[in-house]
């Protein structure tokens, strides 16, 4: 490779770069490569300069995020190092970058960068020709013309429509590093409708977790430093090889060297499974609530529980310990035993036929887990992403609390990997202080907010009419209906009106919301649709106007949460590429044009907003708990690194120097650190430290999850965790000869949700595959490698089979997140996307119930030829240089 690049040279051979494989020999990973070459960081100084740039991927729910250092040569981005000097400990281990982290030169520099503002050739705003998005060509433009046009749109769109015409497809302010602007100036302008209502990524664990064991799981999931003291791990699914990559598998790894074995319990042998576990048992995807139920089957009867632990902490067990006026036989036992509501007993053998798992190996798992006393149940976060998934989640938690001894050592039970909340911990400032920019007007007041998300609850908002907030999953036909909601509510279903979109926020809200095909359609339809983002994505090519910002890489620095128990520092890597320009610029000068103070739409300066996540950043102690400030900064440093930003010096536990030169900050941690447990205060006084429950305790029958969820009207439950067949469309027993199989969806190793998916060297390591069992495959005379085209009711995917021994017959996967390509004519789409399967089915608390999508796979004989991945150009914007 040559190295001698100029700045000048790497901003021309990237504009000229319009083809994929160019850019494959920049997916640096050094140390490696030319063993001739010294790659050292020290050799490399005297010749550039090693930068950080923490891996900005969401690949984890905020449980990894790993530092990357890329040595940077006049102006050019060349190797990738990550996290090798530090000492590599259990207790203190390195944040080591997984290959998504380390192709992010690949990422930055991919040609799917949208270099100018761009129009599509045949839009105007009088007339728009919406049903050519995604297909016309495109003409460059410059930004005063871009931003005159999009201005202009918005505004038309506002006076014609009003700020219930226009759908927001760009995430409200969550707090952390993703951020737009563009939103607070919707914001501003009257607000927009979002498709936030109920969880994205939490599944049905959200609701329940506040009703049912009072807060947030999240907190309560064991630190990596307990993990050990559990001598066997229950996982439901869990790859966290890929989902919660960096250190989750390797910490699983130590418990085993430790003595503790590890079973999983998964459609198929995961990544995860194959590295560290002893036992692994397939099962139907989604079918899990039937296993988990007769386990605790096998348990009642043969009397191996603790029913000291239920008698204390938890309402809902059995008879005796109901809630006041709850019915008789309504117990959890009732249930499990067959001598209440459906009045069967929950057999094993009733277990196999909804799960696929034999009885004989239900009651061996049941008698082996019932044998060890500290055992961790663990279990991944699309498990509940069923219909009526929060009776999964009752019969998992129900299941731990059945095992006993919460709130002791070796004994847990979560859902979203190990957190560092509960000893030496570490804090960033909020880049986006929530209360400093405008909120959405059309968010409704009173409404509960489960961990970022709200869905409605009709008794506690102050106007019941106000709620105008969709379900994602729902979203394109709720906008193809003109109604969404439920007949249940007070008002009825309600109407909508989306009239414009606005796509930004790093978000690609159509490839990642189900019902692809459907969002199509509805963006096609609308008068007016504009983007901001830096890559020409699937979302972005059906935009009407782009405009191009910055990555990660191109902004200025700040520090960055990692895990808990580290914080990351970002320098600015390289000047923003060709055209593109921060999220707020945008924003403030839209702003101007439509007669706002661009001060109102971006309160902050980005140095004031990059300065708060240094100046406020915390350290917590784990021997004293006491907070303190993380950084000693001086005035120079402040007046050098955040330009305009009035501040004073501070003192605190590490100096800003260090941040700078190391990357990264670690909590200092030991394995002899007293940690608490989870529940701990609860458990030693049940009565004095009472659970934010309704009745203080953990509830296994949960009387107001039940209301909140039934009240919704996306799903109706029972106060137990009970087996139903959520939707009669979805699902383990809905399956018809025309759909016999379930689909259901893994995180990719080449991809964080849909982010790098333009590298080229990630698409070759990891194609996108439809992993079908060989059951199946044989059954449709499928070989390894045909190409397949797998249909569900509401779409079809081209994909090559992979066939494997090690996948339960009657499901298939194909991994999340890559970016939709249809056939215009065949409307088939070519890229592997699995929205354009997904269903479109909101349950519970709105919750995308994805897990078990009914699909038929058969051999393809069509005419379309399908490229392997690493030969598929990436799609750039045709018209334009
Ligand atoms: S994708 Fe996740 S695990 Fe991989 S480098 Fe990025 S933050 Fe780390």
């Amino acid at each position: 490779m040559d190295t001698t690049l100029t700045r000048r040279s790497f901003v021309k051979w990237g504009t000229a770069t319009a083809g994929a494989a160019a850019l494959v020999g920049f997916t640096g990973c050094a140390p490696g490569g030319d063993k001739a070459e010294d790659t050292s960081e020290g050799a490399q100084q005297k010749a550039g300069e090693w930068l950080n740039a923490p891996c900005y991927n969401n690949c984890s729910c905020g449980s990894s995020r790993c530092l990357n250092r890329v040595y940077v040569e006049d102006g050019v981005p060349l190797k990738i190092r990550t996290d090798e000097e530090s000492e590599d400990t259990f207790a203190m281990p390195q944040r080591r970058s997984c290959l998504r982290g380390r192709a992010k030169i690949s990422e930055v520099l991919s040609p799917a960068r949208i270099k100018y503002p761009m129009k599509r050739k045949n839009f105007s705003l009088d007339n728009p020709q919406g049903e050519l998005r995604g297909k016309d060509e495109w003409e460059r433009i410059s930004w005063d013309e871009a931003l005159d046009l999009v201005a202009e749109g918005i505004k038309k769109m506002y006076d014609q429509y009003g700020p219930t015409g226009i759908l927001c497809g760009a995430s409200s302010n969550i707090g952390d590093g993703y951020y737009d602007q563009n939103v607070c100036l919707l914001n501003a302008l009257g607000g927009s409708v979002h498709a936030e209502a109920g969880t994205v990524s939490f599944g049905s664990w959200a609701v329940m977790d506040t009703h049912m064991i009072g807060g947030f799981g999240m907190s309560n999931t064991p630190h990596h430093l307990q993990l050990v003291t559990s001598d066997l791990h229950v996982l439901f699914g869990c790859n966290w090889a890929a989902n919660k990559a960096g250190n989750h598998t390797l910490y699983l790894e130590e418990c085993r060297k430790r003595g503790a074995k590890v079973i999983v319990i998964d459609p198929w042998l995961s990544q995860t499974s194959q590295m560290v576990a002893d036992e692994w048992i397939p099962i139907l995807p989604g079918s899990d609530t039937a296993l988990v139920i007769a386990i605790c089957y096998e348990w009642i009867n043969a009397g191996t529980y603790d029913q000291e632990f239920l008698d204390t902490y938890c309402i809902g067990f059995d008879g005796d310990h109901m809630p006041e006026g709850a019915p008789e036989n309504a117990s959890w036992k009732d249930y499990v035993m067959g001598t209440g509501y459906d009045m069967t007993p929950k057999t094993p053998e009733w277990a196999e036929k909804l799960c696929g798992v034999p009885a004989d190996t239900i009651r061996a798992l049941a008698a082996e887990i019932a044998s060890v006393d500290k055992v961790d149940f663990n279990c991944a976060q699309s498990a509940s992403k069923i219909p009526a998934g929060e009776q999964f989640v009752q019969s998992f938690y129900t299941m731990a609390l059945m095992h006993g001894g919460i709130g002791t050592p070796g004994h847990y039970f979560g859902w979203s990997g190990v957190k560092e909340f509960m000893s030496s911990g570490i804090g960033t400032g909020a880049y986006c202080p929530v209360t400093a920019d405008p909120a959405n007007p059309l968010a409704p007041a009173g409404s509960p907010v489960y961990m970022y998300y709200p869905i409605p609850s009709f008794p506690t908002l102050e106007d019941p009419d106000s709620w105008l907030n969709l379900e994602p999953s729902e979203c394109w036909r709720s906008i193809l209906s003109g109604e969404y909601g439920r007949d249940c509510w007070p008002t009825g279903k309600r109407k909508v009106d989306i009239h414009a979109a606005y796509f930004g926020g790093h978000m690609s809200t159509l490839n990642q919301i189900p019902d692809t095909m459907n969002g199509i359609k509805a963006v096609r339809a609308m008068d007016f649709v504009w983007g901001v983002n830096p890559f020409f994505d699937s979302t972005r090519q059906y935009c009407d106007v782009l405009l191009p910002c910055a990555t990660f890489w191109e902004k200025p620095n700040k520090a960055f949460g990692g895990d808990y128990a580290s914080a990351l520092w970002y320098d600015k890597i390289i000047d923003p590429l060709y055209e593109a320009k921060y999220e707020s610029w945008i924003a403030e000068e839209l702003a101007t044009r439509l007669g706002l103070d661009p001060k109102v739409v971006n309160t902050l300066s980005d140095a004031e907003r990059t300065y708060a996540t240094v100046r406020d950043a915390t350290y917590m102690d784990g021997a004293t708990f006491e907070s303190s400030t993380l950084l000693t900064i001086k005035q120079e440093e402040i007046d050098q690194f955040f330009p305009g930003v009035e501040g004073a010096p501070q003192e605190g536990k590490f100096t800003f120097q260090e941040f700078r030169e190391k990357g990264i900050l670690k909590a200092e941690l030991s394995e002899d650190l007293f940690i608490p447990e989870p529940y701990m205060a609860f458990i030693a006084d049940p009565e004095g430290s009472p659970l934010k429950t309704a009745s203080g305790k953990f509830e296994i029958y949960c009387e107001t999850a039940a209301y909140m969820i039934n009240s919704v009207g996306y799903s109706t439950i029972a106060p137990i965790g009970m087996y139903q067949i959520g939707d009669p469309e979805q699902g383990a027993g809905t399956q018809t000869d025309e759909y016999p199989l379930l689909l259901w969806t893994p995180h990719s190793l080449r991809r964080a949700h849909s982010v790098n998916d333009n590298v080229v060297s990630l698409r070759e390591a990891f194609p996108q595959e439809c992993f079908i069992s060989e059951v199946d495959a044989k059954a449709r005379g499928i070989k390894n490698g045909d190409i397949v085209l797998m249909t569900s009711p509401h779409g079809k995917v081209l994909r090559p089979a992979k066939v494997i021994p090690t996948l339960v017959p009657g499901a298939v996967a194909i991994q999340d997140g890559a970016w939709f390509q249809i056939d215009e004519e065949t409307g088939i789409d070519l890229g592997g996307c699995p929205n354009v399967l997904q269903a479109p089915k909101s349950s519970g608390g709105g919750c995308q119930a994805w897990t078990g999508t009914l699909v038929q796979v058969e051999k393809y004989t069509g005419d379309l030829t399908l490229e392997p991945d690493k030969n598929r150009p990436v799609v750039v914007p045709v018209g334009v240089e």
